[in-house]
């Protein structure tokens, strides 16, 4: 790392937030940074594993169809969060998300317009997260940003913005969550993101006593197979087809009507139901019949002639496997197969309490002169400690933008 260059605004962080703070910090006339402590080839966070954001709006576009007025946003923003999420900043929110897609598509993304599965409340990137960062960090190369690779910033000062050899007028903090340290300490979760969500940001912040929202114990969880590798893994890691089948504890016993688990939320319901359990593992199993419905998975499934033979395979109790299918009573005809399932992380819910200009508030409630975040790192500050599909990136996206300006502003004034 190097602090040659005397940059205006430093952004920390290298998905949606901080590119669209750097974009945007950069367009307002700032000369910019940006730290990305991935190197090249793993940069854009866990923006790279994305596909859709969600987005308000009055009627069809080439981009969404349907209506999703903002009103209706902002009740499923109260309902996931449970009411705890901030009212004034949410309507800001919801009302700048309107205009993202075409904003986002000025900067390069592209939308995916055919071939989607029906959502009126989200939009989907062609070709992913993944096309979405490139396309992002290759119109900051041409406005001119300096991009920094394996550049991780151990901490920063919350009186000063300075991080390491780098002293900016203003600092962004758009570095994401915590993921990978929730995971190191507990390694029975499986990460699904990047691994460089070390959360040292946030926890120098809370230190220096900037006000923390959310809960630190709190993570958003879904079913991944227990293959998995601990990073990364990303969206197909994710086991689903459980009304297919049944899902057993590591005895092999049920724990929840699997039929009664529907709907998009869950991915989110199983990953909580599996992190209550003592083992903190389940086990999908699914009958010929059931094999063919669930959908397909990336791991193959573990197979065996019959019950007994499948509970020996995944260390359950066979009286127990075999009582558990009765009562289920879709699993009946052989031979039988086994998906192994640990919760996976999507991302954690401890964030900083920001302001309606992005600007981090300190524990007596007045707010950093010239420290900004956005992204994953403020996020409860909208979806509480819960969560609605596509919301991650709308929140990068939109508080990155403003976070960019902001810091432009303060830093050129
Ligand atoms: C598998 C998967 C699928 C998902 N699908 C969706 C979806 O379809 N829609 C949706 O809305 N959300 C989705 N999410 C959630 C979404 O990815 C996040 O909400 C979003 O990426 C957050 O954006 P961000 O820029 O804040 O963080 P990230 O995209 O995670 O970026 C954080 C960046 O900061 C960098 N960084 C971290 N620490 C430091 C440091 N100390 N110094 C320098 N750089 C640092 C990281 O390397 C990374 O580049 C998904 C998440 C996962 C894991």
């Amino acid at each position: 790392m190097t602090g040659a260059n005397p940059e205006q605004v430093l952004v920390i962080g290298g998905g949606l937030a901080a590119l669209a703070a750097a974009i945007s910090a950069r367009r307002a006339g700032a000369r910019v940074t940006m730290l990305e402590a991935a190197p090249r080839e793993l940069r854009g966070g866990n923006t790279r594993h994305s596909r859709n954001l969600r987005i308000a709006h009055d009627g069809p576009t080439a981009r969404i169809p349907g209506i999703y007025r903002e009103e209706e946003y902002l009740a499923d923003l109260a309902k996931a969060s449970d009411g705890r999420n901030d009212a004034h900043l949410s309507q800001r929110f919801v009302h700048a998300s309107t205009d993202l897609p075409d904003w986002l598509a000025a900067q390069g993304v592209v939308f995916q317009t055919r071939g989607i599965p029906y959502s009126r409340k989200t939009a989907f990137f062609l070709g992913g997260g993944t096309a979405a960062v490139n396309a992002l960090y290759a119109t900051a190369e041409r406005v001119g940003v300096r991009i920094l690779y394996d550049a991780q910033a151990d901490g920063v000062d919350l009186e000063t913005g300075a991080a390491g050899p780098f002293r900016p007028r203003a600092t962004v903090l758009a570095c994401g969550g915590a993921q990978a340290a929730m995971q190191a300490a507990s390694p029975r979760l499986i990460n699904r993101g990047t691994p460089y969500a070390l959360g040292e940001i946030l926890r120098a912040a809370l230190a220096q006593g900037a006000q923390a929202v959310g809960d630190a114990d709190a993570a958003h969880l879904v079913a991944v197979d227990a293959r998995s590798p601990s990073a990364d893994g990303g969206i197909v890691t994710r086991v689903d087809g459980m009304e297919y089948g049944m899902a057993v504890d590591a005895r092999g016993a049920r724990f929840t009507d699997e039929t009664a688990v529907t709907g998009p939320t869950r991915y989110a319901t199983w990953g909580r139901l599996i992190a209550a359990l003592p083992e903190q593992r389940a086990t999908l199993v699914l009958d010929a019949d059931g094999i063919d419905r669930a959908p397909l998975s990336v791991f193959p499934p573990l197979e065996a002639p019959t019950l007994a033979d499948l509970a020996a395979r995944i260390g359950a109790d066979a009286a127990t496997l075999e009582a558990s299918a009765r009562e289920a009573g879709r699993v009946t005809r052989p031979p039988f197969f086994a998906f192994p399932i640990r919760p996976g992380i999507t991302f954690t819910c401890q964030g900083l309490r920001v302001d309606e200009t992005a600007r981090v508030i300190r524990g007596d409630g007045s707010p950093c002169a010239n420290i900004f975040a956005a992204g994953m790192i403020m996020a409860p500050n909208i979806l509480g400690t819960g969560y609605v599909a596509g919301g991650g990136m709308t929140v990068g996206a939109v508080f990155g933008r403003i976070a960019g300006e902001e810091a432009a502003c303060h830093a050129l004034a």
